[in-house]
């Protein structure tokens, strides 16, 4: 039987001080300070009360990009050269082999971990084309409605392979949406036709009323940027809001003054940016044998001109990515590092772009510590937005509409001998 709860004694990201946070079916019902008038009336019976001693509470992680279905195949096959033309090819060959039961043991050990880490909304692609077919889909559909308890799982039909060059993958992807996908997307730089990629992706979401998810100017060959398209689409289909773009690792090579004249498209346009850094620094700027550039979309100077920008994982111990655990906040920190964000008010920015800005990328309206928004919430082991980002703790307490789903606490002992004390 699901039950109200307040976190009492809790910091919070954004404000001083010690505060309650009461929610209610699911939705945060009030927000007091600890000295202030009482956040839970008379009728308090059936609530239960979590004491956050002080920790953190924030608004649940978000990973807004994620490959479930080619999650965990490192061990099946690790990398030789580590290279994205081998990731493709290899994990191609791979893909060929998948089974819906192969994958759901994958995506259910990601997605188990996820919510112990305070993952509370994710956005899956899922890889839909000849070779695929739409095994993924009947995959990962069931499990949306499994893990709905811990996690609002979305599943982005993704044409991975290219579309105009193998266009027996369009009546898929339309077959894909309409099992139930949420999103369609594709990653038109493996096209040999960029520009028809992107449109058959927006006449597909036009078609299912649905948001556009693109990889996006991904590489770092001299290809020009395809974003000036995307956006012109955007336009022309009235799309605006409704578009997401993951790495964007060719923004990393700009000038501002030219980075400046896109941001101002993206936000007029409200499209949404996520970098993808796990990712983007394992494959971008191999060529360069020195002075090697980072690669990572600058979203924190598209955020300084009112873009949304968040970060996601990407992948998870694949060739693409042989790293990570799918842990957002980790990524926050890797962030932080590589765009060489150190001030409190960049903290707070990195924070908002795992959590609120994330969600608002993926189409996830309601989500933070406000009253009225959904009560997916993360106590974190910290005592401050900084702790949180510089050292991703391990201690945590996550809530997801408003019930605890999650609890991971460290368990770390020292044994100094007697004589060390001195
Ligand atoms: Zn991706």
């Amino acid at each position: 039987m699901p039950h109200d709860l307040q976190v009492i004694n809790a910091r919070l990201p954004d404000r001083d001080g010690l505060w309650t946070v009461a929610l209610r079916q699911g939705k945060i019902a009030a927000i007091a300070p600890k000295t202030g008038p009482v956040a839970i009336a008379a009728d308090e019976s059936g609530t239960q009360t979590l004491d956050a001693h002080k920790g953190l509470l924030i608004p649940g992680l978000v990973d807004g990009h994620i490959h479930l279905d080619k999650a965990l195949l490192l061990d099946r096959h690790p990398a030789q050269a580590g290279t994205f033309a081998e990731a493709m090819a290899e994990t191609l060959k791979l893909k060929q082999g998948f089974t819906v039961a192969d994958i759901q043991s994958r995506a259910r050990q990601v997605l188990e971990t996820a919510i112990k880490f305070g993952i509370t909304a994710m956005r899956s692609h899922v890889e839909v084309d000849p070779t695929a077919g739409l095994r993924a889909m009947a995959a990962l559909l069931p499990l949306r409605q499994e893990y709905a308890w811990g996690l609002t799982l979305q599943l982005a039909v993704f044409a991975q392979e290219g579309i105009t060059q193998q266009p027996e993958t369009l009546p898929l992807l339309r077959q894909a949406m309409a099992m139930g996908g949420d999103v369609i997307g594709s990653a038109p730089y493996v096209d040999t036709d960029p520009e028809g990629n992107v449109r058959h992706i927006f006449d597909i979401a036009q078609e299912y009323d649905c948001d556009v998810d693109f990889h996006l100017d991904f590489l770092d060959d001299d290809e020009p940027l395809l974003l000036p398209f995307v956006v012109a689409e955007t336009q022309r289909r009235g799309w605006q809001g409704r578009v997401c773009l993951g790495h964007m690792t060719k923004l990393a090579w700009l000038p501002p003054e030219k980075l400046a004249d896109l941001a101002a498209a993206l936000r007029e346009n409200q499209i949404s940016v996520l970098a993808l850094p796990a990712s983007d620094l394992y494959m971008m700027a191999r060529q360069e044998t020195h002075s090697q550039r980072r690669g990572v979309a600058p979203i924190h100077r598209l955020a300084e001109q009112g873009v949304n920008v968040g970060l996601a994982t990407n992948n998870i111990l694949n060739l693409f990515t042989p790293f990570g655990d799918g842990d957002v906040l980790k990524i926050c920190t890797l962030l932080a590092q590589v765009l060489q964000l150190g001030t409190t008010a960049s903290h707070q920015l990195c924070l908002a772009m795992a959590t609120t800005q994330a969600a608002r990328a993926i189409g996830i309206a309601d989500h933070g510590l406000a009253v009225g928004n959904r009560a997916d919430l993360v106590l974190l082991d910290v005592a401050s937005v900084s702790a949180a980002v510089g050292a991703a703790p391990q201690g945590r307490t996550v809530i997801k509409a408003g019930q605890v789903v999650a609890q991971s606490r460290l368990d770390q002992q020292l044994f100094a001998p007697e004589n060390a004390m001195v």
